[in-house]
């Protein structure tokens, strides 16, 4: 297909993956149509905590994504401002924590100030070359707004149907039931993708929950990973992300409901939210005073190997897929916005190898 300025891109989802899509595609020129049922990061891309790390997917198939995802968001730090986007680069500690108990036996190195809880820092496993922080909503509505500058359009509707031709080419998405002409559509519906099943053969995306707070506390640029055990036993990985607008981020407590199609309507359980504030007062005198500011609850897109899938799907050309990046969506979505518009402008990725992403490594199904 030959692609000018005349070529129709639709992208569904303005969650961060489409987002940077339009992005990077706007940047060559092109003025895509982004369609989200509900706003510009209204699902996990505004709710996650948006933790960006250059290697921690080293020795898997994402490493070089990755890797080059991390650059790119410096790289849009320093064309749109630092600020407009929250980011900042973030030192990174694992701790151990608990109820009761004495973890003196854990620690490997002082805590810092704040952490004055039953806690020890155990090792240092980040620093401000290697991992950093953005916020994703300011993140996901900058890149759209970025797009929109440039000639794109959003519209706010509900992606339910694909129009093809007699040789399965796109010609058109029903928005509301409505169809608008199309060559080129990108399914970046994050845990929605299954929906479009019924209109084309995919594979399988799942949606994997998680619960999160936001409290008001002023602390440093020190993100926690922290490994704590409860009164009853049970472990679990808590997040701790202090922001730049005196707030500080909290995830870590999985729930398994399923996913509901409107994303406003996804709330956390209340043990969820009230876990998490406990246990952020169980590390930190400051955290457990301060005051909750919002508890949300978002789902991670999945596949079945845990890889993204990035490409065109298979016999229907003009249909491409950016989705399934899983707990590292925010630090992958510029790295696959840049792949999509590649593959799109240029009939294939230059920037990255797309082979480990390729949809027809998983078998493909309709609903
Ligand atoms: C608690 C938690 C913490 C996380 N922390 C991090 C982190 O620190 N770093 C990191 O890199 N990743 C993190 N992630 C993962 C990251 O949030 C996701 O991988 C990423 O947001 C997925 O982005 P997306 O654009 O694919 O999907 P989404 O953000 O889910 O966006 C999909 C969009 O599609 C829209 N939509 C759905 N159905 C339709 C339809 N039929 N028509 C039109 N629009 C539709 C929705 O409204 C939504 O806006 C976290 C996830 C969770 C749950």
């Amino acid at each position: 297909m030959t692609v000018d300025s005349d070529t129709r891109i639709v992208i569904c989802g303005a969650g961060a993956v489409g987002a940077s899509v339009a992005y990077f595609l706007s940047k060559r020129g092109a003025a895509p149509l982004v369609v989200d049922r509900a706003r510009p990061g209204a699902a996990a891309s505004g709710k996650a905590a948006g933790f960006l790390a250059l290697d921690w997917n080293a020795g898997t198939p994402v490493d070089e994504l990755a890797r080059a995802s991390f650059r790119l968001h410096g790289e849009i730090a320093d064309e749109l401002g630092a600020d407009r986007l929250a980011y900042r680069r973030t030192d990174a500690l694992m701790t151990a924590a608990s109820d009761e108990g004495d973890l003196e036996r854990y620690r490997g190195l002082p805590n810092p100030g704040w952490l004055d809880g039953n806690v020890v820092a155990h090792q240092v496993i980040g620093g401000r070359e290697t991992t950093a922080q953005v916020h994703p909503r300011l993140f996901t509505e900058c890149l759209v707004e970025e797009a929109l500058t440039r000639g794109g359009q959003l519209e706010i509707g509900v992606v339910d149907g694909l129009e093809t031709d007699g040789s399965g080419a796109v010609t058109g998405v029903s928005i509301d039931g409505e169809v608008t002409p199309a060559d080129v559509v990108v399914l970046a519906l994050g845990p929605w993708t299954s929906q479009a099943q019924r209109w084309l053969a995919l594979p399988q995306v799942f949606g994997s929950k998680g619960a999160s707070i936001v409290l008001e506390a002023d602390v440093p640029a020190e993100v926690v990973f922290s490994e704590f055990i409860g009164r009853d036993g049970q472990r679990r990985t808590v997040e701790i992300y202090p922001r730049q607008d005196g707030t500080v981020y909290l995830n870590g407590y999985g729930e398994n409901d399923p996913l509901p199609d409107d994303p406003d309507v996804i709330e956390p359980g209340d043990v969820a939210w009230q876990e998490l504030q406990r246990i952020a007062g169980v590390h930190s005198s400051v955290l457990g005073d301060a005051p909750l500011v919002r508890k949300a609850a978002c789902y991670r897109p999945l596949t079945i190997d845990g890889i993204p899938l990035i490409g065109q799907v298979p016999d229907t050309p003009g249909a491409y897929l950016a989705t399934a990046h899983a707990s590292w969506g925010i630090l992958l979505a510029p790295a696959t916005g840049l792949m999509m518009s590649e593959m799109i402008l240029d009939g294939e990725s230059t920037s990255i190898d797309a082979t480990p992403f390729s949809l027809s490594r998983l078998p493909a199904g309709r609903l």
